[in-house]
């Protein structure tokens, strides 16, 4: 009985005298997350300032728990948004109803909605899990200009860009 005793406390000993600590004093230090992990979203630019996000709807429509509503409208020279025609002049995301498959940053056709690593989600009210465009979208680089802008006409016709494949 007594050996068992020596080794169990010997057991306990040896963890905290020799073993690495795997305890993070959250939220002072934080562990990095891994490359593919899936936190909240944004939208995000180009290097120009202007919008990413076109208001095709092929988020909400790829997005199984209906957590995405986009309401679109027309861009022009004289103030625009996003390349094209069209830009979305709602965008929301139901974070209460979101399940972070990531089928939302798959289905975009210009790479506008991204998952990155925040993980700090918490919400008192229901209506603060509703993630609008403003909370969404990332400050406008450096040397670029917020949006809406004044655009030469005939240059931004493109809705899409041409992208490389994916490289991971
Ligand atoms: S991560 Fe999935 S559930 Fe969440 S908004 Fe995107 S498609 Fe919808
Ligand atoms: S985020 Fe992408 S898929 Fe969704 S509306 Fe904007 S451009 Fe379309």
């Amino acid at each position: 009985m007594i050996v068992e005793l020596a080794r169990g406390l010997w057991t306990t000993l040896r963890a905290l005298i020799f073993e690495k600590k795997v305890t993070v004093q959250y939220p002072e230090e934080k562990k990095p997350v891994k490359q593919r992990f899936r936190g909240r979203h944004y939208l995000d630019r180009y290097e120009n300032g202007l919008e990413k996000c076109i208001g095709c709807s092929l988020c909400a429509a790829a997005c199984p728990s209906d957590a995405i509503f986009v309401e679109s409208a027309e861009n022009t020279d004289e103030a625009r948004y996003s390349p094209g025609e069209r830009y979305a002049s709602t965008y929301e995301i139901n974070m209460l109803r979101c399940i972070y498959c990531g089928f939302c940053e798959d289905a975009c056709p210009t790479e506008a909605i991204k998952m990155g690593d925040n993980y700090e989600l918490s919400f008192t009210d229901r209506r603060q899990a509703i993630y609008t465009k403003e909370m969404l979208l990332v400050p406008v680089p450096p040397g670029g200009k917020p949006t809406p802008q004044v655009t030469p006409p005939g240059v931004y016709t493109r809705s899409v860009p041409e992208m490389k494949d994916p490289v991971d």
